[in-house]
């Protein structure tokens, strides 16, 4: 047997900037005392990000679910003073358990709709059939970053006029044929989680190019307060205070080069573990620039001879800590499992993905070390 790593490889290490620069940075807040409330770090990073994301307009919020609650809570506002309660919003079961419980704590209720066996999205051939005349939105993830079919779901939502979310948490840097990500849909959550491409500590926002939508934005993330005086309009507290934002300037310098050593190890596992017979990746497209936020290999038992569980039981023996995302599928927990809802794509890909160890300061030798131990492990079988 090959030795075990000595120390354990986890799927992800968050970034950091350099810890001088952190606190030189935050120094400055200890003479301001001015610790969250649309602060100088605050303002400035939501005006760095906007332009880093290329999208027309952006609100920070405190962390990536508050942002998309305050995304979907918007569905709830029409022109009475009261919000709606209810409705359809059409989604993928092959998701963090963050995108369901934001339409559903919102009261409209998620319907499943099954996803695509090449890149894990949403099928946008099967949107089309789930769609009543209660649906009210579409709230979809590019899942590890890969892009749903933002043309063809823009196209549905137009012919029957509905709102599309785009849970873009994975997505920091993406584009589709040279379109920023953020550009599709009504609204994209992005998330700055400690664990994400790109984080402020905690963190997420939303872009939307609808400049109505800035107001009130602003005034839900505080409360639904305009001023001393003024409360405009319902809200909660979903504001980022000044040291995340500082965490935020400070990382968003290495943004690209982390990408970029993302990409290189993503090539290594690539190259190595395209040969395996029974283990899938996604095929990536020209026409797409990816950000390598995840590393999800697909397992076919029958042809690998062992299953994904076996395989990641096996991993841990030498140290290595993959993930299984994203197991258990959300359509069969006890709280969202449906009598009526089959989901066959994502019921098979949530037993057989295993997202494998990619972050920005990953060492060549782990990422070797890991194939090297996959293609053992698939000679021995
Ligand atoms: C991380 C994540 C979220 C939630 O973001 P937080 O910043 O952790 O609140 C939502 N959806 C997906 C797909 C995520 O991965």
């Amino acid at each position: 047997m090959i030795k075990k790593l000595e120390k354990p490889l986890l799927v992800t290490e968050p970034s950091l900037p350099r810890y001088e620069d952190y606190i030189d940075t935050i120094k400055k807040i200890w003479s301001t005392k001015w610790l969250t409330n649309q602060g100088v770090f605050h303002n400035d990073l939501e005006c760095k990000i906007k332009n880093f994301l290329k999208v027309d307009y952006l609100t920070l919020f405190c962390n990536g679910h508050s942002a998309l609650d305050c995304a979907i809570k918007q569905l709830r506002f029409t022109k009475e003073k009261w919000p709606k309660i209810g409705g359809e919003i059409i989604t993928t079961p092959f998701t963090f358990v963050s995108t369901t419980h934001a339409i559903s704590m919102n009261g409209f209720t998620p319907i499943f709709c099954d996803i695509k066996a090449d890149d894990y999205t949403i099928d946008e051939d099967k949107i089309e059939g789930l769609i009543t005349d209660k649906t009210v939105a579409i709230v979809c993830t590019h899942v590890y970053g890969f892009p749903c079919n933002v043309e063809r779901i823009s196209q549905l939502a137009k012919k029957h006029d509905l709102k599309v979310i785009y849970d873009a948490a994975h997505a920091f840097g993406v584009e589709v044929n040279g379109v920023p990500i953020g550009n599709f849909g009504d609204m994209s959550m992005f998330s700055f989680h400690a664990t994400k491409v790109y984080n402020t500590i905690e963190g997420g926002a939303l872009a939307y190019s609808n400049v109505a939508l800035q107001n009130k934005l602003n005034l839900m993330r505080n409360f639904g307060i305009l001023d001393t005086e003024e409360i405009a309009s319902f809200g909660i507290n979903a504001k980022m205070n000044e040291f995340q934002a500082a965490m935020g300037i400070e990382n968003l310098k290495y943004v690209t080069k982390n990408i970029q050593n993302r990409k290189n190890a993503a090539q290594i596992y690539y190259k190595e573990l395209s040969r395996i017979p029974g283990i899938k990746l996604v095929d990536l497209k020209q026409n797409i620039k990816y950000n390598y936020s995840y590393m999800p290999i697909l397992i076919d038992e029958k042809c690998f001879g062992i299953s994904r569980d076996q395989l990641y039981d096996k991993l841990t023996q030498y140290n290595i800590y993959p993930r299984k995302y994203f197991y258990p599928l959300i359509s069969n927990t006890p709280i969202y499992k449906h009598p009526n809802t089959q989901n066959n794509i994502a019921d098979y890909v949530a037993k057989s993905i295993l997202c494998l160890p990619l972050f920005a300061d990953i060492q060549k030798e782990d990422v070797e070390y890991v194939c090297k131990i996959i293609n053992d492990i698939s000679r021995n079988t």
